[in-house]
């Protein structure tokens, strides 16, 4: 795990918890219409998602509470902040501004590379 005080970490953990309830709410608001704060079953509205909703965008927006719920178990195995793929620290500034990365700032442009080169094979 990448060597954090613990000050940083009570701030990557708000940070987390807080990105992750402010994309529960967009995705409650894109799901249902409503700004309900009751319970949210969010397994129960993918199961009845409306025609009319854009689910790319509430794709996108719940492929990042996933990744965040995989950061905050991280961070309670101790394997938080390190790069998944080359293992070195993703960093704290970074971290903070986007909680749910996953990988060092090389590796997400090599990954962002490979991946627009697969949705663009022609360039
Ligand atoms: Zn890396």
């Amino acid at each position: 795990m990448a060597n954090f005080t613990e000050d940083q970490l009570t701030q990557l953990r708000s940070a987390l918890h807080k990105r992750y309830l402010q994309l529960q709410s967009e995705v409650r608001y894109e799901l249902a219409h409503t700004n309900d704060t009751g319970d949210f079953d969010l397994t129960e509205y993918l199961n009845n998602i409306p025609d009319d909703i854009d689910t790319a965008l509430v794709d996108r927006q719940i492929n990042e509470m996933r990744e965040l719920e995989m950061s905050m178990k991280y961070l309670s195995e101790l394997e938080f902040g390190d790069c998944i793929d080359c293992g070195n620290e993703i960093g704290f500034e970074r971290l903070l501004a986007q909680p749910s990365a996953q990988r060092c700032v090389q590796c997400q442009s090599q990954y962002e590379k490979t991946f627009l080169q697969d949705l663009n094979p022609s360039l």
